[in-house]
């Protein structure tokens, strides 16, 4: 596969497979984004992402909208148990939204309009066709004489298909496309659950509001953490009183008979969710009994924001890892989360999408193999999901854990230096 495909069908229209169908549509490629979320303009979480140097770059390449994507947060703060400011460091981190991340690359993609991007930018003259089809959920993949033929249901229940030279699997978590060709893959329920959610900054006090400022704030307690940061909402604006304080709050709950965890996944409106319970649908005496219970141990400026969160919603943390990311002859592919879903410690999943994207662009110009691509992309994976195990263990789940899964990352980096 040293040359650009001519068609690719790339399942999954969340980040990674809209990088990768900007990257292969610049280049050229005709892309199908099958997606089977029905709406079009998506609702994120409104929650943050992190930006590393393989998205800087990818947009630098790549983005002709020339709207602001993201802003660093200039300190890491870490706050331990009272001590609001026991360490501050110098790491810079990039942040944005998904919100404003999508919408930036559905522009690019297929023109899509939005309120952060209202002129989408003209196609370039080398580009391919970009065509992003939503309510389309992809249920079979089979090759034939023709080519890699995919099978898909619309919303009305019809079925479809659509033929190309290369399937990407951009599917995530519980990639449909992993399942179809039988890939091997550990997936697994982390024992922890985080809560997230946003405040506007001009929403609380000036004191709260000056403690978060331009950083990222780690708040390590006893056997819970939270995460906060500045994010634009999904306007793209970041004009200081439109930004929002994006929080994550992880919290230890255990998949055993007496823990709550399936009256948490339980919507208002008695639906069991399998992994995220959204914005507006999580059950107000769920999160007003874990306020109750939590706040006494909360320093005032993270209980400040749980408090004016209007619409939490609560996110199970489970990870993946699948050990090949290429099939039938190197046809049909497994990018981003579909390939590994990290614990989200390191904030790194956009990067790793962005960076499996770049990867196949040396591929495709003849500079590198796909299966030096494929290597290095599940030794990175495996490094980096043994590691976001490690932090969180190290952080939540207590030391005879963190031990052992230290034991495991120190074998597998001692594995990977003698090249076995
Ligand atoms: C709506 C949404 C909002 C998100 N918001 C945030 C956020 O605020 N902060 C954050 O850190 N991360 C967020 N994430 C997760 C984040 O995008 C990923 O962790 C990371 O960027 C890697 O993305 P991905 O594209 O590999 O996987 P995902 O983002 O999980 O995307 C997978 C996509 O595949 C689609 N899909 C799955 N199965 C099928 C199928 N059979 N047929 C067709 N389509 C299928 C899903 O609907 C989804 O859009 C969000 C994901 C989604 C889908």
């Amino acid at each position: 596969m040293a040359t650009l495909p001519k068609s690719v069908i790339i399942v999954g229209g969340s980040i990674a497979g809209l990088l990768h169908g900007v990257y292969l549509k610049r280049n050229g490629t005709n892309v199908t984004i099958l997606e089977q979320d029905p709406n079009a303009t998506r609702s994120s979480h409104n929650a943050g992402i992190c930006f590393g140097p393989s998205v800087q770059e990818f947009l630098r390449l790549y983005d002709d909208t020339g709207i602001q994507s993201c802003q660093p947060g200039i300190v890491t703060r870490l706050a331990y148990r009272q001590n609001l400011y026991w360490r501050d460091t110098t790491i810079v981190r990039h942040l944005t939204s998904w919100g404003v991340l999508y919408r930036i690359l559905r522009a690019n993609f297929d023109g899509l309009s939005s309120e952060a991007v209202t002129t989408p930018p003209v196609a370039r003259a080398r580009d391919g066709k970009g065509k992003y089809l939503s309510g389309k959920k992809v249920t079979s993949l089979q090759m034939t004489h023709d080519g890699l033929v995919v099978g898909y249901v619309g919303e009305d229940g019809k079925e479809e298909s659509s033929v190309a030279d290369l399937v990407i699997g951009a599917d995530g978590l519980h990639s449909t496309v992993r399942n179809l060709v039988q890939a091997p893959v550990v997936k697994e329920y982390s024992g922890y659950v985080s809560w997230r959610g946003t405040v506007c900054v001009a929403d609380v006090s000036p004191e709260t509001a000056r403690y978060f400022q331009d950083r990222t704030v780690l708040g390590l307690l006893k056997g819970t953490y939270i995460v906060c940061y500045i994010i634009p909402p999904d306007s793209a604006s970041f004009a200081s009183g439109t930004r929002l304080i994006n929080w994550v709050w992880y919290c230890n709950l255990p998949e055993t008979p007496e823990s709550n965890l399936k009256e948490l996944l339980t919507d208002s409106n008695g639906h069991i969710h399998t992994n995220t319970v959204p914005s507006g649908l999580v059950r107000v005496e769920i999160w007003r009994a874990h306020l109750a219970q939590m706040l006494p141990l909360i320093p005032a400026p993270f209980a400040e924001l749980f408090v004016k969160t209007e619409s939490p919603f609560v996110t199970k943390v489970n990870d993946a890892l699948c050990s090949r990311a290429t099939f039938l002859d190197g046809r049909v592919l497994l990018v981003g989360d579909a390939l590994a879903t990290f614990r989200p410690h390191f904030a790194v999943a956009t990067e790793q999408a962005a960076s499996h994207c770049l990867g196949l662009g040396r591929v495709w110009r003849g500079e590198t193999a796909l299966q030096v691509w494929e290597k290095e992309a599940v030794d990175h994976a495996t490094r980096v999901w043994l590691g976001s195990r490690v932090m969180g263990a190290g952080l939540l789940r207590g030391w005879v854990e963190f031990l052992l899964l230290t034991w495991k990352y120190v074998v597998f980096f001692a594995r990977s230096k003698i090249g076995v």
